[in-house]
């Protein structure tokens, strides 16, 4: 195979925000357009070592990235590092954690918030440092890489849901709303991508709690959705899908070889 691929992070969204507030998604499913799959993300539940996860396939345990203090480039190949050493072109809009953990840590904005650099991971990148940076901002910046770029792998994670369940929690209508406004902006950008011809997957990082925060092993903060759009997923029913095989996966779908990542099989259309 040889796709290109948006992977939308959406940070912070439980399963069952996911499932009960995201009516465009949902009406893609019932077209037909799109499978929705619940996914137990990795421990702890928390962003940089997820994210760590969800680009590299390896847990928090594992990577060393076992919380968001821990400010270093990662130690593994990560979907960045595996598609440009395979000649694809990269692009991340996307939270400045990225950037250190695939680019160069410590974030410098000035140097950084704007990258334009073929022999780095993320090659073009949009980042941003404060977390309640708009999430509709943030996809024009998305939107700005796609055209410009023409990436093989896009990364979009806004942080928007995310900051209003620090904020308000998880059973807070502001969270819900959040939630609510994700699947507005993702409805004004999907179709076209989807005319377009990329596999999209929509994802989260962890869920939230009621103490507004998270970490640990609720339902709650760790059951998270994948939403999957595209021809060359299954679209199957029966597929239980790892974290930490996003990475593999998502290496499948752009050609690109990933010898030592898990790929989930059943998640691909054969
Ligand atoms: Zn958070």
């Amino acid at each position: 195979m040889s796709n290109k691929v948006i992977l939308i992070v959406l940070d912070g969204l439980s399963y069952q925000v996911a499932h009960d507030c995201m009516g465009y998604l949902q009406g893609l499913i019932e077209a037909d357009m799109a499978t929705l799959y619940q996914v137990e993300c990795a421990l702890p539940s928390m962003s940089r070592p997820l994210y760590e996860c969800i680009l590299t396939g390896v847990v928090p345990v594992k990577s060393g990235i076992v919380n968001n203090q821990v400010v270093r480039p990662s130690y593994n190949e990560s979907i960045f590092s595996l598609a440009t050493k395979a000649g694809k072109r990269t692009a991340a809009a996307a939270y400045h954690w990225f950037s250190e953990l695939y680019n160069r840590a410590p974030y410098v904005a000035s140097r950084d918030r704007f990258t334009n650099d073929e022999s780095l991971a993320i090659q073009h990148g949009c980042f941003y440092q404060a977390d309640h940076y708009p999430d509709d901002h943030l996809f024009v910046d998305a939107e700005y890489l796609r055209v410009q770029f023409d990436p093989d792998f896009l990364l979009i994670h806004p942080m928007n849901i995310d900051d209003a369940g620090h904020k308000f929690g998880f059973d807070s209508s502001q969270y819900r709303n959040s939630a609510r406004y994700a699947d507005i902006i993702l409805s004004s950008w999907l179709p076209q991508w989807i005319e377009q011809g990329y596999q999209i997957l929509v994802t989260s990082d962890h869920g939230m709690n009621n103490d507004r925060s998270h970490g640990g092993v609720l339902e709650i903060e760790r059951r998270v959705p994948l939403f999957v759009i595209g021809e060359h997923f299954s679209h199957s029913p029966d597929c239980t899908i790892s974290q930490t095989e996003l990475c593999g996966t998502v290496c499948s779908l752009l050609g690109v070889p990933a010898a030592d990542k898990a790929v989930n099989t059943a998640l691909l259309r054969a």
